[in-house]
């Protein structure tokens, strides 16, 4: 029997984040990441208000946060409503990074869907689950998924290429059907430390059928050009060569590559940067042993050494200001840590306790997304024949080349015929 491959969409349409992009042949889903909206200024669950305890998958299905996706979740989560749960045997996620907005809602898959990622993705979701920062409704099982070794699932043969992204073990991925190959980036750019992974991955699958790009710059306010990851470590490490007292700092740990660029500098300066417990945890359970607690440091040390010390700062801790010497030769610098940016509540009441303790605010970090020509580069590249801006507020601002046709993915899984 002869079976048409399409593609629908189950997130990340117009907004950044919560990535779901279902292919199905027949009776054969191939799933694409799985997450979770992560909009702290948005959303219907945010602030206090979050789903009922028991209830947290089903609220989220009957709200639109979850996608309406037959024979997926646990069928313990759902009972009592009107969709097929437990697996039929014929779905598979990929998951492209260990980002919330790609793989929040894993923990309420069936067990005996299988669930790949590259080796590396594999061990941060292991170090936060052991962490406690692990996904909602438990930790799924997931198999690591070797780059470049085709996995054959039903009617399709999937590939993973490793990716720049802004976290360790970032992947695109290719899904080859019977109508050709749909190429998805996960999230990609051209200005972290490995460029090449993300030209590898364009040039193995030019010629897709169908492409799938995230678009997070294409929306106004980030019209500039995207400072190189090099750069950022040189501003962080001027930063501390200027500074006589306390630093206060927000960066993002899974960012691991950075957090190891900055331990380093950190060195240099005979700082010791000084983490929340959790993130602690997950620091020393990735092997990074120099990783030290907030809470095993005295206060007194810091008080009587501000200049020894680097602290990483939770929102929830930002009182603590208050303890510590502050005022001229005390800085924070903010490198892409909650709070993210202005569209979080947080960030302006940040910037409150900040004047208050006239701490001055330097903002040291570059962003994970690939810029507007960046991304029109790789689109370029890979020339497909049908483009898909995805992750994006603004996915009409991507123009596709001559001889590319540009879809724009819809919202509730209207499903785009490859065929
Ligand atoms: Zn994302």
């Amino acid at each position: 029997m002869i079976t048409i491959a399409d593609i629908s969409f189950w997130g990340g349409v117009g907004v950044i984040g919560s990535s779901k992009v279902l292919i199905e042949q027949g009776e054969w889903r191939v799933l694409l990441d799985f997450g979770l909206d992560f909009q702290p200024g948005a959303g219907l669950f945010r602030g206090s208000v979050r789903p009922r305890p028991g209830q947290i998958l089903k609220d989220r299905l009957r709200v639109g946060g979850a996608p309406w996706i037959p024979h997926l979740y646990r069928a313990d989560a759902m009972a009592g409503l009107d969709l097929a749960g437990g697996s039929d045997g014929h779905t598979a996620l990929f998951i492209t990074h260990g980002h919330i907005d790609h793989v929040g809602l894993t923990g309420w898959v069936d067990p005996d869907i299988p669930i790949y990622a590259s080796p590396e993705t594999q061990r941060l979701l292991e170090a936060l689950s052991d962490s406690g920062q692990g996904t909602e409704g438990g930790q799924a099982k997931v198999q690591a998924l070797q780059a470049g070794a085709p996995l054959d699932f039903g009617p399709f043969r999937i590939t993973r290429y490793p990716v720049d992204h802004d976290v360790v073990g970032a992947s695109g991925y290719s899904v080859e059907t019977d109508d050709g190959i749909v190429a998805f980036t996960g999230d990609i750019r051209l200005h972290g430390r490995h460029p090449d992974r993300s030209l590898h991955f364009a040039e193995q699958v030019q010629g897709a059928r169908a492409l799938v790009i995230e678009g997070t710059t294409l929306s106004s306010g980030f019209r500039h050009a995207q400072k190189p990851e090099c750069d950022v470590d040189r501003e962080f490490e001027n930063c501390l060569a200027h500074t006589p007292g306390l630093v206060w700092m927000t960066m993002y740990p899974r960012n691991l590559e950075r957090v190891e660029a900055f331990l380093a500098i950190a060195r240099r300066y005979d700082r010791t940067i000084l983490w929340p417990d959790s993130q602690a945890r997950f620091l020393a359970r990735w092997a990074l042993g120099e990783a030290q607690a907030l809470s095993d440091v005295i206060p007194t040390a810091i008080a009587e050494h501000p200049e020894r010390y680097i602290i990483q700062m939770e929102v929830s801790e930002i009182p603590r200001l208050l303890e510590f010497p502050h005022g001229p030769g005390t800085v924070f610098i903010h490198s892409n840590g909650e709070p993210l940016g202005p569209f979080d509540p947080d960030y302006a009441l940040l910037h409150e306790w900040l004047t208050l303790a006239h701490v001055p605010f330097w903002s040291i970090g570059t962003s994970g997304h690939a810029s507007p020509d960046d991304l029109r580069l790789l689109v370029e590249k890979i020339h497909p024949d049908i483009l898909f801006p995805l992750h994006s507020m603004e996915p009409d601002r991507l123009l596709p080349p001559p001889g590319t046709k540009r879809w724009l993915p819809e919202r509730g899984g209207r499903r785009f015929s490859l065929a």
